[in-house]
């Protein structure tokens, strides 16, 4: 009998993380064998940035990802930097640029990003196939994975199967649930980066107002210790969305209200008292248009304030001012929920850090098993984060293989 396994490593899902951690094994002579249970590989890449792949942001630290353990992530991100991928770019010749805060896009294409991906992984002689459906793994000293593609065997396990996002793009409980199988815990999940909608009175307002944006900063009161983010905020048929909305989003849990500072940086009182010395006719509206499109100027303060807003600032005494102030210094706000993961571009939680070691990925108690990627309890800000931790922890798997096959 053949007791040889016929690959060192099996990894389950051709994302991001599964392609890196494949292209990393491959080309240090591993033999990798990438099952994708769907026709494509990189699904996501290929719908992400808007079609231009935020694959990496230049100031890429601890603090821009949430996980139990803050510092799980560290090791991993500090071996694969922004830098060591972007060194990949530039090898295969793919025009990018930064758009904003260190956010780097691909100029063409998220084809570039996957074609890049699968040219290493060919290059380091993966084997990838398409379209498999796992039907039974056994985990153990050897792995064993029953497809219906037929029945591989290895030394290892890789899982990168990614989060509930997307579920049409390939979004996923496989991995939760192996991960329960082995005796990991799974951290309370929800979906992530995502927008907010509103069925109470306010849906219609900002229904009537999709389409504009204006910039904010945003917080979460209840969640004393999540950040405060500046970006700008988008009207939508069912609520808010944009930056700042799908940031705070990930801090955000049902019940919570936001604190939304509508002219961030402003000192609002002050200045409507000096327009209101020199230039005393003009009317709230129009004071609020120089900040905000007309439109939205129009309608928000008719909302709040329905006697005031077409009043000339003259017409208003000082604690009208200070109410109008303090509303737009700090307009709370209760979202009726998200879009949850049908829109969300990541789930927050997931397998428990504290059963992984950062260096590896792998599992404490199973140490030929290792996960990777989105799957796991670290997510990324929005700007390119969730993509390198997925780099970084597909890397770090992919060179703890090696070792682990030298010793
Ligand atoms: C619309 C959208 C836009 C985004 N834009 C950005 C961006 O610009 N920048 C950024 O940093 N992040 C972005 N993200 C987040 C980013 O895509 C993910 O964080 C990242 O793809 C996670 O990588 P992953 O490899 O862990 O999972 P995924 O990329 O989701 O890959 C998991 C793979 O596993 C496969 N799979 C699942 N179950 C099985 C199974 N049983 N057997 C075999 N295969 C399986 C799936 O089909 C999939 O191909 C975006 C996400 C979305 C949804």
């Amino acid at each position: 009998m053949n007791t040889e396994p016929a690959f060192d490593v099996i990894i389950l899902g051709a994302g991001a993380a599964g392609m890196m951690c494949a292209l990393t094994a491959g080309q240090q002579g591993l033999r990798v064998l990438l099952l994708e249970k769907s026709n494509k590989p990189g699904k996501k890449i290929l719908m992400s940035g808007g079609g231009r792949c935020n694959f990496t942001n230049l100031h890429t630290a601890p603090e821009n990802f949430i996980s139990a353990n803050p510092h799980f992530c560290k090791s991993a991100l500090s071996r694969y930097t922004p830098w060591h991928f972007i060194e990949l770019v530039a090898r295969h010749d793919i025009p990018y640029h930064e758009k904003e805060l260190g956010q780097l896009f691909c100029d063409r294409s998220s084809k570039d990003i996957v074609n890049m991906l699968l040219d290493e992984c060919a290059a380091g002689g993966v084997e990838l196939r398409l379209n498999v459906a796992v039907v039974d793994l056994v985990v153990g000293a050897q792995i064993k994975v029953t497809t219906d593609q037929g029945t591989f065997h290895a030394d290892h396990l890789v899982v990168a199967t990614g989060g509930l996002s997307i579920p049409k793009m390939g979004g996923s409980d496989f991995g939760y649930q192996l991960a329960e199988r082995l005796g990991l815990s799974i951290l309370p999940k929800r979906a992530a980066l995502v927008p907010f909608i509103f069925t109470d009175q306010h849906k219609a307002l900002f229904a009537a107002l999709s389409g504009s944006a204006i910039a904010v900063s945003v917080s979460v009161p209840d969640q004393s210790t999540a950040p405060t983010f500046q970006h700008q905020m988008l009207f939508t048929h069912r609520g808010l969305s944009g930056p700042a909305m799908l940031q705070i989003s990930s801090y955000w849990q049902q019940g919570h209200a936001l604190c939304i500072d509508l002219l961030p940086g402003i000192e609002v009182l002050a200045e409507l008292t000096a327009s209101k010395s020199h230039a005393p006719n003009q009317t709230l509206v129009q004071w609020l248009s120089h900040h905000w499109p007309k439109k939205v100027a129009e309608a928000l303060l008719t909302w709040q304030f329905p006697d005031w807003a077409v009043r000339s600032l003259q017409a208003l005494n000082q604690q009208q001012l200070q109410l109008v102030a303090n509303w737009l210094g700090g307009w709370l706000l209760k979202p009726s929920g998200t879009e949850g993961y049908r829109t969300a571009e990541v789930t927050l939680g997931g397998v428990d850090t504290t059963a992984l070691s950062s260096k590896t990925m792998a599992c404490q108690t199973q140490p030929n098993v290792y996960f990777i990627g989105e799957v796991v309890d670290v997510t990324g800000h929005l700007g390119g984060f969730n993509f390198q931790w997925a780099w970084a922890s597909g890397h770090a798997a992919g060179q703890a293989l090696l070792e682990s096959k030298r010793s």
